[in-house]
């Protein structure tokens, strides 16, 4: 026997230009994330997947996680008769009592104007159905407890409770974007976020091996496996900073030594993402969080690329971010203890509000770009993959 799940898509409605790439995105990944052992078929507003028996677990980690949908439902099919809808109507209703409900509605859609009653008839007779068959239940249009949803399209669905999916868009369908993957809480949540609005992602880690540990490491390789729960596989890149910062360390003053690391990161990703074919970075950043996130300090650091920043979180308060870390599951491996590549140095008084002018021939002249390119050169290459 087969499970069936009713899918609703996303923002796919939206899309008429390119509704069909949209659809077809959707169900390679839904079937990727099934090892392609179930089967989408796409209908008008409506997906199907059917799941062989046993993997429902797994279609519903699945659904719930993908982004592009925006709820899902386990659903009975049959023909367009009355006493099978009423036979399947029954069932889901009687789910709902066993579940400890008392009052519920049917709500019933006709996409077949065939059909020859309407909307309010079917959920009519089907209420009255389930009424006299199953004691203890009672309507409440307002304010159900649960709801036995029909609907009359090529066959005859019918449904309970609608669980909710990410929403956004299909992976993919904004093309690849480059996460600057740390170990703290905002870029993991940043790369979901950014994932949700239909970017495919590679993440790059800076690290500063042997001062930052392996450790630092895993923690990041372990963030980038809960986003790829959401995002699908992840490519992560890790480049080492180590010369890159003794050279900052070397020939900067300190209170920029932190301004002038994280516009290196920039120039370093925005040559990575030329190489990967990325169209945009992605930061956690967030406006005036530290010292390195204010206004002037964000020019200062974006002025090494052209690419656009996608910053989902600059105005984000911390505590909103938390929250959105513990619900996708990266925060508890955020607070892990670990060592920030900055700490080659943490400037007493880092520098607040730089100046092109000022700061951007300092930095300049610290000609990083022989650096960079070795840096990237000697990255180390993991695929991290999906899994549920
Ligand atoms: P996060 O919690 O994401 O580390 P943060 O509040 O600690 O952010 P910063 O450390 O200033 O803020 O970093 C700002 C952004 O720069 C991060 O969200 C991340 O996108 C990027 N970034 C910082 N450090 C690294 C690193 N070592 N490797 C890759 N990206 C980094
Ligand atoms: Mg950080």
């Amino acid at each position: 026997m087969e499970t069936l799940y009713l899918i609703k898509p996303g923002e796919l409605e939206l899309k008429a230009g390119n509704l069909r790439e949209f659809e077809s995105r959707l169900r390679r990944d839904i079937e990727k994330r099934m090892e392609g052992r179930a089967r989408v078929d796409i209908r008008p507003g409506r997906f199907f997947l059917r799941v062989p028996e046993g993997l429902e677990d797994q279609a519903e980690r699945v659904l719930s996680m993908i982004p592009g949908i925006v709820g899902y439902a386990r659903a009975l099919t049959c023909g367009k008769t009355m006493p099978e809808i009423g036979e399947r109507a029954l069932r889901i209703a009687r789910e709902g009592r066993d579940a400890g409900h008392s009052t519920f509605k049917v709500e019933a859609r006709r996409a077949d104007k065939g059909f020859p009653l309407d909307s309010y008839g079917l959920a009519r007779e089907l209420g009255g159905l389930i009424l006299e068959n199953l004691p203890g239940l009672t309507v409440d249009v307002k304010r159900p407890e649960f709801t036995v949803f029909v609907e009359i399209r090529e066959r005859a669905y019918i449904h309970g409770p609608i669980r909710k999916g990410q929403k956004g868009l299909p992976v993919g369908s904004a093309g690849k974007g480059l996460l600057l993957l740390s170990g703290g809480i905002d870029s993991p949540v940043a790369g979901y976020l950014m994932a949700k609005r239909g970017l495919s992602l590679e993440a790059v880690y800076f690290n500063a091996y042997p001062y930052t540990s392996r450790e630092a490491w895993e923690k990041v390789r372990d963030l980038a496996a809960v986003v790829a729960r959401y995002s699908g596989p992840i490519v992560l890149h890790t480049v080492s900073f180590t010369e890159i910062q003794r050279a900052i360390k070397r020939g900067a003053p300190e209170e920029c030594s932190t301004l002038f690391l994280r516009a290196a990161m920039v120039q370093a990703s925005h040559d990575l993402a030329g190489q990967i074919g990325a169209n945009s970075l992605v930061t956690g950043e967030s406006l005036g969080q530290v010292a390195s996130q204010t206004a002037e300090n964000i020019r200062f650091s974006q002025a090494r690329t052209d690419l656009p920043i996608f910053r989902p979180l600059i105005g984000v308060d911390k505590e909103d971010t938390m929250k959105m870390a513990r619900d996708i599951g990266t925060y508890e491996i955020s607070i892990l203890p670990y060592e920030d590549c900055c700490v080659l140095f943490s400037p007493e008084h880092p520098i607040l509000r730089s100046r092109p002018d000022r700061e951007g021939p300092m930095y300049e002249s610290l000609n990083l770009e022989p650096y960079i390119s070795e840096a990237l050169r000697t990255r180390e290459i993991l695929e991290v993959p999906y899994s549920t």
